[in-house]
Formats: structure tokens, C-alpha cells, sequence
């Protein structure tokens, strides 16, 4: 048995999409409060080598055939290009012939080394949850010296030179993001990454839905006029 876990396939734009989590528990350069996979133990930013890697490999291609999928999203518990074995990954999907989807929350995509891993794949996923680097250093909590403003322009700076689809998830917060001023901030930021693909969404989390939850109505306010930039 390897370490990898995956979702039972689900058929996406007409594909059937394969979902992986690649790190044996979690691995975040964040530690954001509402993470649906619990607390950052393990707070970093530099690849690690884990165990049963050979195992898991052999398993990823086994679960490729066997689920007939048409695409790969890597979507870990954490950052999943700290996982030392992640072009081994991508090398497995894509000698298949298959597409790679890749998760990150898009802080270190362009940093050299993790750059030219992102840019193999064919579509990359980079996150905001915040409009503010107060509330970036209250609600992400992140590795010491990271800021908000930095996470903006490295991904903006990937985008620039990225020859995929890049896709912007932003993610509305009740009490954090979700008055006028944080919407206006955002939109301002969506238009400077100009993202392939913009994906609004709120915290659907059954524990942190109550308290940092969006009722519909200001939901469908704020992404239609985030949607129409
Ligand atoms: S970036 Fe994602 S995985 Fe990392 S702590 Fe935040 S919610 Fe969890």
C-alpha cells in the first residue's frame, strides 16, 4: 500500500477526473484557521522525501488504468509540491497521455525550482482567501516572512510566463473579505493576475460554515460582480 489517497472518479467538463493526494498527512506553507485538514504540524515551503514512494507510484498507475480517467488533479492535504517525487508524478500522468490539474495555494509557484514543476502541468490552481495581509497573517498564518502583497505578485509573476490554463480561486469569507471595500481590493487583484479561469467560492465546511459562512444572496451578489470584470 502506498501513501497516496484518491476520490472515487467524477466526470468534470465531460472528462473523468482522477483525484490524488499525494502527502502522507499534512504539509502546508499556510496554516490557515477554517483548513479542512486540520492544523499545519508540519509548516513548510522545501520538498521532503517520503516513504513508500515506489509503492505509490505503482499504484498511481495502476489506479490511472483501472479508472479509465481522463485527467489527473493533484489535489493534496497541503502543498503539494513539497512532495520531493512530484515530477516522478506528473512524468507517471502524463506518460499516459493525460492531462495534470495541479492544486497549489499559488505562493510558491514562482519560486525556479517549483515554477518549472508547475509549468509541466496543464492547468495550475492558485488561491486567495483574504484582501488584506492582516487578516493574510491572522486567518492564513503562514511560514514567518511571508505577506500578502507577495503572494499576489508570485502569482501574478507565474502567471505571466505560464503557457497553461491558470486558474484563480477566490474564496469569500464572512467577516474577513466579504464588505465592499475587500471586494473592490479583490477585484482589483483578479485583474492584475488575469487568470485563464476565475472560480468564486465560500467556506462549505460543515464546521466552519456557521460562524465564516456566506448566505446565498451575498454570495451571488459578490461573484456576479466579480465574475463580470
Ligand atoms: S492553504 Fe489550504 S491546505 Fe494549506 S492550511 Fe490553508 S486551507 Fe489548509
Amino acid at each position: 500500500m502506498g501513501i497516496f489517497s484518491y476520490k472515487d472518479v467524477y466526470v468534470e467538463n465531460g472528462k473523468r477526473v482522477l483525484e490524488v493526494n499525494i502527502l502522507p498527512e499534512k504539509y502546508c506553507n499556510f496554516d490557515c484557521i477554517f483548513c479542512p485538514i486540520g492544523r499545519s504540524q508540519n509548516k513548510v515551503d522545501t520538498q521532503k522525501s517520503f516513504d513508500k514512494m515506489d509503492s505509490s507510484l505503482t499504484e498511481l498507475e495502476n489506479m490511472i488504468d483501472r479508472t479509465k480517467a481522463e485527467l489527473v488533479f493533484i489535489n493534496s492535504k497541503g502543498e503539494a509540491l513539497v512532495n520531493q517525487k512530484i515530477i516522478d508524478i506528473i512524468n507517471i500522468i502524463k506518460g499516459k497521455g493525460l492531462p495534470v490539474k495541479l492544486l497549489s495555494n499559488g505562493y510558491i509557484l514562482n519560486r525556479p525550482e517549483y515554477e518549472k514543476i508547475a509549468n509541466m502541468c496543464d492547468e495550475v490552481i492558485g488561491e486567495i482567501k483574504v484582501s488584506s495581509n492582516e487578516d493574510f497573517q491572522k486567518i492564513q498564518r503562514p511560514i514567518e516572512g511571508y505577506t500578502f502583497e507577495e503572494h499576489i505578485s508570485n502569482m501574478k509573476a507565474f502567471r505571466e510566463q505560464y503557457k497553461g490554463k491558470f486558474i484563480l480561486e477566490v474564496t469569500i469569507i464572512k467577516g474577513y473579505n466579504d464588505d465592499e471595500e475587500s471586494v473592490e481590493k479583490i477585484k482589483n487583484i483578479i485583474e492584475e493576475i488575469s487568470p485563464g479561469k476565475l472560480i468564486i467560492a465560500r467556506i462549505e465546511d460543515e464546521i466552519f460554515k456557521k460562524k465564516l459562512g456566506l448566505s446565498d444572496e451575498r454570495f451571488n451578489e459578490i461573484s456576479n460582480k466579480l465574475q463580470n470584470i
